[in-house]
Protein backbone atom coordinates (compact mmCIF):
# COMPACT_ATOMS: atom_id res chain seq x y z
CA UNK A 1 0.00 0.00 0.00
CA UNK A 2 1.08 3.84 -0.70
CA UNK A 3 -0.26 6.87 -0.33
CA UNK A 4 0.96 8.23 -3.12
CA UNK A 5 -1.63 7.29 -5.87
CA UNK A 6 -3.59 10.46 -6.38
CA UNK A 7 -2.12 13.67 -8.32
CA UNK A 8 1.60 13.71 -7.65
CA UNK A 9 2.95 17.03 -6.59
CA UNK A 10 6.86 18.09 -8.28
CA UNK A 11 8.11 20.63 -5.76
CA UNK A 12 11.56 20.98 -6.87
CA UNK A 13 13.20 24.03 -8.11
CA UNK A 14 12.30 23.73 -11.64
CA UNK A 15 10.24 22.37 -13.96
CA UNK A 16 7.62 23.89 -11.53
CA UNK A 17 4.18 22.82 -11.81
CA UNK A 18 2.46 24.16 -15.33
CA UNK A 19 -1.05 25.15 -15.16
CA UNK A 20 -3.34 23.11 -17.08
CA UNK A 21 -4.26 26.27 -19.20
CA UNK A 22 -0.80 26.34 -20.21
CA UNK A 23 -0.58 22.68 -20.90
CA UNK A 24 -4.23 23.11 -22.61
CA UNK A 25 -3.20 26.04 -24.50
CA UNK A 26 -0.08 24.27 -26.47
CA UNK A 27 -2.60 21.35 -27.29
CA UNK A 28 -3.37 22.53 -30.81
CA UNK A 29 -2.17 22.04 -34.15
CA UNK A 30 0.72 24.17 -34.97
CA UNK A 31 -0.03 27.45 -36.94
CA UNK A 32 1.67 28.94 -39.96
CA UNK A 33 5.01 30.52 -38.90
CA UNK A 34 4.90 32.83 -42.27
CA UNK A 35 2.16 34.96 -41.10
CA UNK A 36 -0.86 35.57 -39.45
CA UNK A 37 -2.01 35.36 -35.44
CA UNK A 38 1.51 33.82 -34.59
CA UNK A 39 3.34 37.32 -35.25
CA UNK A 40 0.85 39.27 -33.59
CA UNK A 41 1.08 36.52 -30.40
CA UNK A 42 4.91 36.73 -30.68
CA UNK A 43 4.76 40.82 -30.39
CA UNK A 44 2.20 40.52 -27.56
CA UNK A 45 5.10 38.04 -25.72
CA UNK A 46 7.63 40.45 -26.20
CA UNK A 47 5.97 43.00 -24.47
CA UNK A 48 4.65 41.30 -21.76
CA UNK A 49 8.42 39.78 -21.67
CA UNK A 50 9.28 43.76 -20.85
CA UNK A 51 6.42 44.08 -18.12
CA UNK A 52 7.50 41.30 -16.26
CA UNK A 53 11.23 42.30 -15.85
CA UNK A 54 10.21 46.40 -15.66
CA UNK A 55 11.93 47.30 -18.84
CA UNK A 56 12.05 48.63 -21.63
CA UNK A 57 14.92 46.95 -22.85
CA UNK A 58 15.50 44.27 -25.79
CA UNK A 59 14.47 41.02 -25.58
CA UNK A 60 16.02 37.87 -27.34
CA UNK A 61 13.91 34.58 -27.16
CA UNK A 62 16.35 31.42 -27.67
CA UNK A 63 15.24 27.71 -27.73
CA UNK A 64 17.23 26.72 -25.10
CA UNK A 65 17.35 26.10 -21.07
CA UNK A 66 18.99 28.14 -18.63
CA UNK A 67 22.67 26.89 -19.51
CA UNK A 68 21.61 27.70 -22.94
CA UNK A 69 20.52 31.10 -22.16
CA UNK A 70 23.83 31.42 -20.01
CA UNK A 71 25.48 30.90 -22.98
CA UNK A 72 23.24 33.52 -25.17
CA UNK A 73 24.26 36.34 -22.66
CA UNK A 74 27.53 35.47 -22.18
CA UNK A 75 28.14 34.72 -26.23
CA UNK A 76 26.92 38.74 -26.94
CA UNK A 77 28.97 40.03 -23.61
CA UNK A 78 32.13 39.30 -24.30
CA UNK A 79 35.35 38.76 -26.82
CA UNK A 80 37.67 35.89 -26.11
CA UNK A 81 39.95 36.94 -23.95
CA UNK A 82 37.65 39.50 -22.37
CA UNK A 83 37.43 39.86 -18.40
CA UNK A 84 34.35 39.03 -15.97
CA UNK A 85 33.81 39.30 -12.35
CA UNK A 86 31.58 36.57 -11.01
CA UNK A 87 29.93 36.80 -7.70
CA UNK A 88 29.44 33.59 -6.25
CA UNK A 89 26.75 32.46 -3.90
CA UNK A 90 26.29 28.68 -5.00
CA UNK A 91 25.83 26.38 -7.33
CA UNK A 92 24.18 28.29 -9.83
CA UNK A 93 27.10 31.04 -9.64
CA UNK A 94 29.97 28.78 -10.18
CA UNK A 95 28.14 27.42 -13.23
CA UNK A 96 27.76 30.69 -14.62
CA UNK A 97 31.86 31.36 -13.84
CA UNK A 98 32.31 27.94 -15.60
CA UNK A 99 30.15 28.47 -18.66
CA UNK A 100 31.84 31.94 -19.53
CA UNK A 101 35.43 30.58 -18.60
CA UNK A 102 34.77 28.07 -21.18
CA UNK A 103 34.04 30.44 -23.39
CA UNK A 104 37.61 31.74 -23.55
CA UNK A 105 36.62 34.93 -20.84
CA UNK A 106 38.87 35.41 -17.87
CA UNK A 107 36.95 35.14 -14.77
CA UNK A 108 37.93 36.70 -11.52
CA UNK A 109 35.46 34.52 -8.92
CA UNK A 110 34.36 36.41 -5.46
CA UNK A 111 32.95 33.46 -3.54
CA UNK A 112 30.72 34.64 -0.68
CA UNK A 113 30.17 31.15 0.42
CA UNK A 114 26.82 29.35 0.56
CA UNK A 115 25.27 30.60 3.47
CA UNK A 116 25.22 34.20 2.89
CA UNK A 117 24.46 36.74 0.01
CA UNK A 118 26.96 38.81 -2.06
CA UNK A 119 28.44 41.54 -0.19
CA UNK A 120 28.30 44.53 -2.49
CA UNK A 121 31.29 46.74 -1.21
CA UNK A 122 33.75 43.05 -2.11
CA UNK A 123 32.65 43.75 -5.82
CA UNK A 124 33.36 47.64 -5.12
CA UNK A 125 36.71 46.83 -3.99
CA UNK A 126 37.55 44.12 -7.03
CA UNK A 127 36.28 46.63 -9.34
CA UNK A 128 38.10 49.42 -7.61
CA UNK A 129 41.58 47.61 -7.66
CA UNK A 130 40.43 47.20 -12.00
CA UNK A 131 41.90 50.73 -12.46
CA UNK A 132 42.47 49.79 -15.98
CA UNK A 133 38.69 49.19 -16.42
CA UNK A 134 39.31 45.50 -17.87
CA UNK A 135 36.80 43.88 -16.50
CA UNK A 136 33.53 44.18 -18.96
CA UNK A 137 30.90 42.68 -16.76
CA UNK A 138 29.82 41.58 -13.41
CA UNK A 139 28.40 38.48 -13.34
CA UNK A 140 25.40 37.65 -10.21
CA UNK A 141 22.03 35.58 -9.81
CA UNK A 142 19.69 37.12 -8.35
CA UNK A 143 18.68 33.75 -6.27
CA UNK A 144 21.33 30.96 -6.45
CA UNK A 145 18.58 28.14 -6.68
CA UNK A 146 21.51 25.96 -4.82
CA UNK A 147 21.60 27.85 -1.28
CA UNK A 148 18.20 29.78 -1.61
CA UNK A 149 20.29 32.82 -1.25
CA UNK A 150 18.91 36.51 -2.58
CA UNK A 151 21.49 38.88 -3.89
CA UNK A 152 20.21 42.73 -2.76
CA UNK A 153 20.72 43.56 -6.76
CA UNK A 154 20.47 47.17 -6.23
CA UNK A 155 22.52 47.19 -3.78
CA UNK A 156 25.36 45.67 -6.33
CA UNK A 157 24.37 48.49 -8.84
CA UNK A 158 25.18 51.31 -6.65
CA UNK A 159 28.43 50.12 -5.05
CA UNK A 160 29.56 48.72 -8.60
CA UNK A 161 28.48 53.09 -9.50
CA UNK A 162 30.02 54.50 -6.48
CA UNK A 163 33.66 52.85 -7.56
CA UNK A 164 33.37 54.51 -10.99
CA UNK A 165 33.66 51.16 -12.73
CA UNK A 166 32.04 51.04 -15.94
CA UNK A 167 31.52 47.09 -15.89
CA UNK A 168 27.93 46.08 -17.08
CA UNK A 169 26.09 44.46 -14.49
CA UNK A 170 24.22 40.95 -15.54
CA UNK A 171 21.90 39.42 -13.74
CA UNK A 172 20.58 35.76 -13.87
CA UNK A 173 17.11 35.63 -12.60
CA UNK A 174 16.08 32.23 -13.70
CA UNK A 175 14.83 31.22 -10.76
CA UNK A 176 13.12 34.68 -9.55
CA UNK A 177 11.60 36.24 -12.01
CA UNK A 178 7.83 36.53 -11.48
CA UNK A 179 8.48 35.18 -7.77
CA UNK A 180 10.59 37.79 -6.30
CA UNK A 181 10.89 41.70 -7.04
CA UNK A 182 12.88 42.71 -9.69
CA UNK A 183 13.27 45.58 -11.68
CA UNK A 184 15.54 45.59 -14.21
CA UNK A 185 15.54 49.19 -15.44
CA UNK A 186 15.06 50.71 -11.60
CA UNK A 187 17.92 48.32 -10.71
CA UNK A 188 20.73 49.23 -13.80
CA UNK A 189 20.64 45.88 -14.84
CA UNK A 190 22.67 45.82 -18.07
CA UNK A 191 21.58 42.02 -19.25
CA UNK A 192 18.94 39.79 -17.52
CA UNK A 193 18.90 36.26 -17.80
CA UNK A 194 15.77 34.13 -17.35
CA UNK A 195 13.79 30.97 -18.76
CA UNK A 196 10.34 29.36 -19.06
CA UNK A 197 10.13 26.46 -16.10
CA UNK A 198 10.42 28.32 -13.08
CA UNK A 199 8.10 31.29 -12.57
CA UNK A 200 6.81 31.75 -15.67
CA UNK A 201 5.05 28.57 -15.54
CA UNK A 202 5.79 27.12 -18.87
CA UNK A 203 7.51 24.00 -20.13
CA UNK A 204 11.20 23.79 -20.02
CA UNK A 205 12.70 25.17 -23.54
CA UNK A 206 12.62 28.69 -23.97
CA UNK A 207 15.20 30.90 -22.58
CA UNK A 208 15.27 34.89 -22.25
CA UNK A 209 17.94 37.85 -22.48
CA UNK A 210 16.74 41.19 -22.12
CA UNK A 211 20.02 43.95 -22.79
CA UNK A 212 19.92 47.62 -22.21
CA UNK A 213 20.49 50.12 -25.19
CA UNK A 214 24.30 50.40 -23.34
CA UNK A 215 24.80 46.99 -23.56
CA UNK A 216 23.68 46.62 -27.05
CA UNK A 217 26.45 49.73 -27.89
CA UNK A 218 28.98 48.59 -25.52
CA UNK A 219 28.83 44.56 -27.05
CA UNK A 220 28.23 45.20 -30.28
CA UNK A 221 32.07 44.39 -31.52
CA UNK A 222 31.78 40.81 -29.32
CA UNK A 223 33.51 38.43 -30.95
CA UNK A 224 32.10 35.20 -29.31
CA UNK A 225 28.49 35.50 -30.85
CA UNK A 226 27.40 33.73 -33.81
CA UNK A 227 24.77 33.72 -36.16
CA UNK A 228 22.86 31.71 -33.86
CA UNK A 229 23.60 33.63 -30.86
CA UNK A 230 23.50 36.90 -31.73
CA UNK A 231 20.88 38.98 -29.96
CA UNK A 232 20.48 41.75 -31.91
CA UNK A 233 18.31 40.13 -35.16
CA UNK A 234 16.30 38.16 -32.41
CA UNK A 235 15.62 41.64 -30.16
CA UNK A 236 15.70 43.67 -33.30
CA UNK A 237 14.43 41.52 -36.71
CA UNK A 238 13.40 42.77 -39.98
CA UNK A 239 11.57 39.51 -40.46
CA UNK A 240 9.98 37.81 -38.58
CA UNK A 241 12.00 34.16 -39.08
CA UNK A 242 15.17 36.42 -37.00
CA UNK A 243 13.24 36.37 -33.91
CA UNK A 244 13.82 32.61 -33.26
CA UNK A 245 16.71 32.19 -35.96
CA UNK A 246 14.53 29.82 -37.67
CA UNK A 247 11.37 27.93 -36.83
CA UNK A 248 9.43 29.46 -33.81
CA UNK A 249 8.74 27.17 -31.04
CA UNK A 250 5.13 27.75 -31.70
CA UNK A 251 3.91 24.98 -29.11
CA UNK A 252 5.97 26.73 -26.30
CA UNK A 253 4.93 30.26 -27.15
CA UNK A 254 0.91 29.42 -27.05
CA UNK A 255 1.56 28.19 -23.09
CA UNK A 256 4.17 31.25 -22.17
CA UNK A 257 1.12 33.80 -23.93
CA UNK A 258 -1.22 31.84 -21.70
CA UNK A 259 0.98 31.92 -18.36
CA UNK A 260 1.77 35.46 -18.56
CA UNK A 261 -1.73 36.32 -18.69
CA UNK A 262 -2.43 34.74 -15.96
CA UNK A 263 0.71 36.43 -14.26
CA UNK A 264 0.27 39.56 -15.47
CA UNK A 265 -3.32 40.71 -16.11
CA UNK A 266 -4.76 38.37 -13.96
CA UNK A 267 -2.76 37.93 -11.16
CA UNK A 268 -0.96 40.55 -11.17
CA UNK A 269 2.57 41.12 -11.18
CA UNK A 270 3.24 42.09 -7.58
CA UNK A 271 0.03 40.23 -5.99
CA UNK A 272 2.07 37.27 -7.11
CA UNK A 273 5.63 38.55 -5.83
CA UNK A 274 3.05 38.91 -2.21
CA UNK A 275 1.91 34.97 -2.76
CA UNK A 276 5.15 33.98 -3.02
CA UNK A 277 6.56 35.64 0.02
CA UNK A 278 3.62 34.22 2.19
CA UNK A 279 3.92 30.98 0.86
CA UNK A 280 8.12 31.01 1.39
CA UNK A 281 6.95 32.29 5.22
CA UNK A 282 5.20 29.32 5.55
CA UNK A 283 7.54 27.28 4.79
CA UNK A 284 10.14 29.01 7.08
CA UNK A 285 8.21 29.26 9.86
CA UNK A 286 7.68 25.49 9.84
CA UNK A 287 11.40 24.74 9.61
CA UNK A 288 12.33 27.04 12.07
CA UNK A 289 9.73 25.07 14.38
CA UNK A 290 11.27 21.90 13.15
CA UNK A 291 14.36 22.87 14.01
CA UNK A 292 13.53 23.66 17.70
CA UNK A 293 13.49 19.81 18.26
CA UNK A 294 15.99 18.68 16.08
CA UNK A 295 19.11 18.69 13.88
CA UNK A 296 17.38 20.97 10.93
CA UNK A 297 17.91 24.33 9.57
CA UNK A 298 17.12 26.66 7.30
CA UNK A 299 20.29 27.26 5.08
CA UNK A 300 19.90 31.24 4.79
CA UNK A 301 19.75 32.69 8.63
CA UNK A 302 18.60 35.96 7.87
CA UNK A 303 15.15 35.92 6.37
CA UNK A 304 15.91 39.10 4.26
CA UNK A 305 18.53 37.17 2.30
CA UNK A 306 16.28 34.55 1.13
CA UNK A 307 15.07 33.62 -2.22
CA UNK A 308 11.08 33.22 -1.75
CA UNK A 309 10.61 30.64 -4.72
CA UNK A 310 12.88 28.22 -3.16
CA UNK A 311 14.43 26.59 0.57
CA UNK A 312 17.05 25.23 0.83
CA UNK A 313 17.73 23.36 4.16
CA UNK A 314 20.04 21.12 6.12
CA UNK A 315 18.40 17.58 8.20
CA UNK A 316 21.46 16.27 9.40
CA UNK A 317 22.29 12.30 9.72
CA UNK A 318 21.29 12.00 6.37
CA UNK A 319 17.77 12.83 7.20
CA UNK A 320 16.96 15.27 3.66
CA UNK A 321 17.64 12.07 1.71
CA UNK A 322 15.84 9.64 3.64
CA UNK A 323 12.63 12.34 4.32
CA UNK A 324 12.91 13.12 0.25
CA UNK A 325 12.53 9.11 -1.11
CA UNK A 326 9.78 8.44 1.97
CA UNK A 327 7.65 11.72 0.20
CA UNK A 328 8.24 10.88 -3.38
CA UNK A 329 7.23 7.12 -2.21
CA UNK A 330 5.04 6.88 0.39
CA UNK A 331 2.68 10.39 -0.58
CA UNK A 332 3.72 11.42 -4.21
CA UNK A 333 5.75 14.49 -3.28
CA UNK A 334 9.09 15.02 -4.90
CA UNK A 335 11.28 16.96 -2.83
CA UNK A 336 14.12 18.90 -4.44
CA UNK A 337 17.92 17.69 -4.08
CA UNK A 338 20.42 19.56 -1.93
CA UNK A 339 22.68 20.64 -4.91
CA UNK A 340 26.24 21.47 -4.43
CA UNK A 341 26.31 21.96 -0.46
CA UNK A 342 28.72 18.83 -0.13
CA UNK A 343 30.56 16.13 -2.67
CA UNK A 344 28.87 12.97 -2.98
CA UNK A 345 31.82 11.22 -1.07
CA UNK A 346 31.16 13.49 2.12
CA UNK A 347 28.75 11.72 5.00
CA UNK A 348 26.99 15.05 4.69
CA UNK A 349 25.90 14.62 1.26
CA UNK A 350 22.58 13.24 2.37
CA UNK A 351 21.68 16.57 4.91
CA UNK A 352 20.52 18.86 2.20
CA UNK A 353 17.23 19.23 0.11
CA UNK A 354 15.20 22.11 -1.07
CA UNK A 355 11.51 23.19 -1.63
CA UNK A 356 10.38 24.63 -4.12
CA UNK A 357 7.47 27.02 -3.97
CA UNK A 358 7.91 28.61 -7.39
CA UNK A 359 5.14 29.64 -9.96
CA UNK A 360 1.84 27.85 -9.77
CA UNK A 361 1.66 27.37 -6.43
CA UNK A 362 -0.83 28.13 -4.04
CA UNK A 363 -1.64 28.00 -0.02
CA UNK A 364 -2.95 24.42 -0.33
CA UNK A 365 -0.45 23.52 -2.03
CA UNK A 366 2.58 24.14 0.13
CA UNK A 367 0.95 23.42 3.54
CA UNK A 368 0.41 19.77 1.95
CA UNK A 369 3.77 19.60 0.68
CA UNK A 370 5.05 20.42 5.18
CA UNK A 371 2.30 18.39 6.24
CA UNK A 372 3.72 15.48 4.00
CA UNK A 373 7.12 16.32 5.27
CA UNK A 374 6.19 16.13 9.02
CA UNK A 375 4.50 13.04 8.75
CA UNK A 376 7.50 11.81 6.77
CA UNK A 377 9.63 12.69 9.60
CA UNK A 378 7.36 10.70 12.37
CA UNK A 379 7.36 8.17 10.36
CA UNK A 380 11.12 7.94 9.40
CA UNK A 381 11.39 9.31 13.36
CA UNK A 382 13.68 12.20 12.15
CA UNK A 383 13.93 14.33 15.68
CA UNK A 384 11.85 17.53 15.17
CA UNK A 385 10.35 20.76 16.74
CA UNK A 386 6.49 20.33 17.64
CA UNK A 387 4.37 22.85 15.94
CA UNK A 388 5.64 23.53 12.43
CA UNK A 389 2.26 23.01 10.90
CA UNK A 390 0.60 25.65 13.58
CA UNK A 391 3.24 27.90 12.71
CA UNK A 392 2.88 27.43 8.71
CA UNK A 393 -0.67 27.71 9.03
CA UNK A 394 -0.59 30.85 11.08
CA UNK A 395 1.92 31.99 8.64
CA UNK A 396 -0.50 31.35 5.71
CA UNK A 397 -3.56 33.35 7.86
CA UNK A 398 -0.96 35.96 7.82
CA UNK A 399 -0.04 36.22 4.80
CA UNK A 400 -3.65 36.00 3.74
CA UNK A 401 -4.92 38.93 5.33
C1 LIG B 1 17.60 26.47 -12.97
C2 LIG B 1 18.64 27.50 -12.96
C3 LIG B 1 19.64 27.56 -13.93
C4 LIG B 1 19.84 26.50 -14.97
O1 LIG B 1 18.73 26.26 -15.72
P1 LIG B 1 18.65 24.91 -16.61
O2 LIG B 1 17.35 25.07 -17.29
O3 LIG B 1 18.69 23.78 -15.64
O4 LIG B 1 19.79 24.90 -17.53
C5 LIG B 1 20.53 28.60 -13.87
N1 LIG B 1 20.46 29.54 -12.92
C6 LIG B 1 19.53 29.51 -11.96
C7 LIG B 1 19.52 30.58 -10.93
C8 LIG B 1 18.59 28.49 -11.96
O5 LIG B 1 17.66 28.46 -10.99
Amino acid sequence: MSLRHGRPYLAIPGPSVMPDRVLSAMHRAAPNIYGGSLHDMTASIVADLRRVARTTAHVAIYIVNGHGAWEAANANLFSRGDRALVAVTGQFGIGWANAVERMGVRVERIDFGRKAPADPARIAEALAADTAHGIKAVLVTQVDTATSVRNDIAAIRAAMDASGHPALLAVDAIASLGCDPLHMDEWGIDVLVAASQKGLMTPPGLGFVWFSDRARERCRASDLKTPYWDWEPRAVPSEYWQHFCGTAPTHHLFGLREALTMLLDEEGLESAWARHRALAGAVWAAFDAWGQGGDIALNIADSACRGRSVTAVRIGGGGAARLRQWCEEAAGVTLGIGLGMAEPSDPAYGDFLRVAHMGHVNAHMTLGVLAVMEAGMRALAIPHGAGALDAAAAAIAAGAA
